[in-house]
């Protein structure tokens, strides 16, 4: 077993840390503040080609595969959690638009999406379906030579500067699962709109709602197989789970170094607090489980590279993972004393944002019932 990271992916993560360390995580705590949206150095991060490593060459792709996706995406996390989206998005979105887009949509928008220029956002959720998202009402018809979208998506990350949105809909109303398709929507159609959420984080990203009112789409613009939106793009997905996983590390361990600066510094009764052991064991604790998880995290990442088959392990990252990462962070605010709860220091920005993450793509609820189905068999699911 060899646990070291190839040789091209360390030189990657080397470069991607300086970035992170000189252009993200100074602006951080700003971009929260201001809500602004850091278009150029996403751009910037495209233009590096930070977005590229799932996706093939004849699009611009570098092809450096799954584990070193993952591990730009917890390097950019380190700096800036929120920045690492377009990680998630551009590059998951760009996966989806490959296998499943036609050639017209691959050749035009491929190349854009991963070199920052244009963004792609996913709408799977509504206002009366998230969990369950079978029961979704979202309406696709055949009209002649297009497609005509009605309803209604929620809790689309990235609405706001979305250029396209993979939406799922269903064909047939009354089908479950097997009457949903995926479409390839330009925001720029006519009869759509959207709104932002007033989220506690991921400010930058803005969250918000999708309507789409009789909007009229090219026939080709279908993704994929009629009927099976669903199985075709997830198949592709369960790295996302994985992704938001590195994200939380990324966080959790830049306020982990940070505190470990910290301990060293401040002193209490005439010595640095980091000689207390009631201040090194829970630091070293979180160390030890974000550790933990960033390996498995990279294991899983490591079996998608090697076409194994990784739900479960994808599940166990996220479950598991946005725990530790949020107490992890949790610890290096409670042991900065009262400067920690300030806005001045980012340990509650790194709270809000993190939190985030147990509901985006299934909460640990469901990732648990994914771990029980995979580990012991379908027939324990209630459904
Ligand atoms: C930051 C963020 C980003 C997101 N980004 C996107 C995005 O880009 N695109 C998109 O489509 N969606 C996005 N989502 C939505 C996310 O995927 C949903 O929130 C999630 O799937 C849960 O759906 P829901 O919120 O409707 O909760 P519900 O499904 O209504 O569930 C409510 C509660 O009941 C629990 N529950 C439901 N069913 C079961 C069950 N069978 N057993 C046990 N517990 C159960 C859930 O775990 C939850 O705690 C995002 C959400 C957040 C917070």
């Amino acid at each position: 077993m060899d646990f070291n990271l190839p040789d091209d992916v360390k030189m990657v993560a080397e470069s991607v840390r300086r970035f992170a360390t000189d252009k993200l995580l100074p602006q951080y705590q700003y971009w929260d503040k201001t809500g602004e949206f850091p278009r150029e150095l996403w751009r910037e991060m495209g233009e590096l080609g930070f977005y590229g490593s799932l996706c093939s060459g004849d699009y611009g792709g570098s092809e450096l595969g799954a584990l070193a996706h993952g591990v730009i995406t917890y390097e950019v996390a380190r700096g800036d959690f929120n920045s690492a989206y377009p990680l998630l998005l551009s590059g998951g979105m760009s996966l989806l638009i490959e296998k499943l887009a036609n050639d017209k949509i691959k050749n035009e928008w491929i190349p854009k999406v991963l070199g920052g220029e244009k963004f792609v956002a996913f709408c799977l959720t509504e206002p009366g379906s998230g969990t369950d998202a079978a029961a979704m009402i979202t309406k696709a018809e055949a009209d002649g030579d297009e497609w005509v979208i009605s309803g209604e998506k929620a809790s689309v990350s990235l609405v706001m500067e979305a250029d396209a949105l993979l939406v799922f809909a269903k064909t047939k109303l009354e089908d479950g699962s097997s009457g949903v398709s995926l479409f390839f929507v330009p925001t720029d159609s006519e009869g759509f709109d959207r709104s932002p959420y007033d989220d506690m984080g991921h400010k930058a990203v803005k969250r918000g709602s999708a309507s789409f009112q009789g909007v009229r789409i090219p026939k080709e613009n279908l993704m994929g197989t009629l009927g099976r939106g669903f199985p075709e793009a997830m198949k592709l997905f369960d790295i996302v789970r994985v992704l938001l996983t590195l994200m939380c590390v990324g966080a959790a361990e830049q306020s982990i170094d940070e505190t470990g600066i910290f301990i060293k510094e401040r002193e209490a009764f005439g010595q640095p607090i980091g000689k207390f052991q009631g201040v090194q064991f829970p630091l070293v604790e979180a160390h030890s489980h974000v550790e933990l998880i960033k390996l498995y995290c990279f294991k899983t990442l490591w079996m998608r590279d090697q076409g194994i088959k990784h739900t479960k392990e994808a599940a166990i990252c996220k479950s598991m993972g946005q725990r530790f990462c949020i107490d992890a962070i949790y610890t290096c605010m409670q042991l900065h004393g009262h400067s920690g709860y300030t806005s001045d220091l980012p340990f509650q920005q790194r709270l809000r944002d993190t939190i985030g993450i147990e509901f985006a793509d299934g909460t640990s609820q469901v990732q648990k019932m994914i771990i029980a189905r995979e580990q012991f068999g379908r027939e324990i699911l209630s459904y």
